[in-house]
């Protein structure tokens, strides 16, 4: 039974659900930026960040940290956190839930530091948090990772022991079924991991913050100003459909439209995440065991996740759907009416308490992948000129400040640990061209479902799906490129 103090807002009751993000619409702290105008000139700059999300932000920032003459132009296609930043589940968390995949492709040393610098993000963003004032319900109180089957179970078994193997056994703790179905009001629930340096936020007012912080330091930033050509020259030229930068050095922090650029086509999935939140329900939530500050995923590859935001609402999401052909974005990634139905009817039994409240807001959004999960910073061109960040994969909240902080090293020529860091790199891997890719995507993706499905119902999978969906990998190593289509 839900408590009466709900009820007002109870399934039933409700009025409609609003296709749009809530963090935007529903959050009165958020206000669209009113000075972001157009670029509509030639402008000069040292360096021209592209791209108005976390990780533009994070780059912006560190620039002006690291050289406060620096002049910096930022240019955003639409307004700043309209892509993955201003929409996303708000987790808070670095590489501790992937210590082991760290291990296994950078080897033990570079694991270390890059969990450290991923981690290292999260007081980052903390500490400008505090020093700009940013009012963004940024909470630390752990994540939970509920395993919903045996099989999810035994598939976090190894986290912990990868994470003591390199000392740092305190970072996830080990939760009993009782324990974590008490912690998320999941009856399903068979054990799970709480990353114990974890938390959440409201994305879209960080994104608002962050976005605030770098005009305060000198940043232009000009909006509704999407690239539409880039001139891979010394200068580089960076054309929008009223103005021009040229500038000495650019970033490219275009989030999962940097698909679209010829050297990177062949390098990304696009595929979207969606997400509900219900009307607030604070005494629901209590009686869940959710808490604010500590977000919810289980342990499933498209994976359900959430959390209880400032005004006790549940944000509830999940990646998969669509994929983008070519890399290309579609409408479906934004809104895909069947995706959320379907997250709908997951949410209600995953989390019984959740049956009675109301869905008020329902989005998604683009995310871009590669097959290894660790994003990268490369460069374009003949002139080392042109800087990129991505393939966050779905976790880039705070791996975004690493990337950015990355970026904006290699942008000012600094010899550091972050420019030398293996995150400085050549795509990973390169992808089949279509329509070979997208089949192939789809292919494992069917196969992981069946998985996954015959999992929840502690039965074994066939053993074809368990092969396609384990042992299927399609990339092409970064030195085999077919002849370019672009
Ligand atoms: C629904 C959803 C839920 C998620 N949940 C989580 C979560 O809980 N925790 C977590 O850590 N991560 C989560 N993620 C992933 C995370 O949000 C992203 O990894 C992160 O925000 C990436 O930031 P970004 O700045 O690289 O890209 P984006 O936020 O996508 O920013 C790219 C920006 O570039 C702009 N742009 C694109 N093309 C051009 C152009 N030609 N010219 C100018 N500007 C351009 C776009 O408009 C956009 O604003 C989620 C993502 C989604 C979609």
């Amino acid at each position: 039974m839900m408590a009466d103090t709900d009820a007002g807002r109870a399934a039933g009751a409700a009025r409609e659900p609003q296709a749009g993000v809530y963090w935007f619409g529903g959050d009165a702290r958020w206000q669209p930026p009113g000075d972001g105008a157009p670029l509509t000139r030639t402008v000069h700059a040292d360096v021209c960040v592209v791209g108005g999300g976390f990780s533009g932000l994070w780059t912006a920032y560190w620039l002006k940290r690291l050289d406060p003459g620096a002049d910096v132009v930022l240019l955003e296609r639409e307004f700043c956190g309209a892509g993955a930043s201003g929409r996303n589940g708000g987790w808070v968390n670095g590489w501790e839930d992937s210590i082991g995949a760290l291990v296994s492709r950078f080897g033990a040393e570079s694991a270390a530091w890059l969990l450290e610098a991923s981690m290292g993000g999260a007081e980052v963003i903390r500490e400008a948090v505090r020093e700009g004032g940013i009012d963004c319900d940024l909470a630390f109180e752990g994540a939970l990772i509920v395993a919903l089957s045996q099989a999810q179970l035994d598939g976090l078994r190894d986290l912990p022991r990868a994470a003591e193997a390199i000392g740092r056994g305190e970072l996830l703790k080990v939760l009993s079924a009782a324990e974590a179905q008490e912690a998320c009001g999941s009856p399903r629930a068979v054990g799970g991991l709480l990353l114990t340096r974890a938390g959440s936020v409201q994305p879209a007012l960080l994104v608002q913050g962050l976005r605030r912080l770098a005009v305060e330091a000198g940043v232009r930033v000009f909006e509704a100003s999407p690239m539409t050509n880039l001139q891979r020259g010394l200068p580089a030229i960076v054309e929008t459909p009223a103005g021009t930068v040229v500038a000495d050095q650019v970033v490219l922090t275009c989030g999962p439209w940097l698909a679209g650029l010829r050297e990177l086509r062949r390098t990304l999935f696009i595929i979207p995440s969606h997400v509900v939140a219900t009307a607030p329900a604070p005494a629901a939530l209590d009686a869940m065991g959710w808490r604010r500050g500590r977000p919810f995923a289980d342990a499933r590859t498209a994976v359900h996740y959430g959390q209880r935001t400032g005004d006790d609402r549940l944000v509830f999401g999940r990646g998969g759907g669509r994929l983008g052909y070519a890399g290309r974005i579609v409408p479906a990634h934004f809104h895909d009416e069947p995706e959320i139905a379907e997250i709908v009817s997951d949410l209600r039994e995953l989390l019984p308490g959740s049956r009675q409240l109301a869905i008020e807001w329902q989005w998604g959004g683009p995310v871009e992948r590669t097959q290894h999960g660790t994003p990268w910073v490369g460069a374009l061109g003949r002139h080392g000129n042109i800087h990129y960040g991505t393939g966050f994969a779905g976790n880039g909240v705070c791996p975004t400040q690493l990337i950015g902080r990355t970026l904006a090293s290699v942008a000012l020529g600094l010899d550091d640990e972050y420019a030398a860091s293996p995150l400085v790199s050549e795509p990973p891997s390169y992808l089949p061209p279509e329509p070979v890719r997208s089949l192939g995507a789809r292919a494992v993706r069917a196969a992981i479902n069946r998985c996954e499905e015959k999992a929840d119902k502690g039965l074994a999978p066939d053993p074809l799906s368990r092969l396609v969906s384990r042992g299927l990998d399609f990339s092409m190593p970064a030195k085999i490129r077919l002849p370019g289509r672009s």
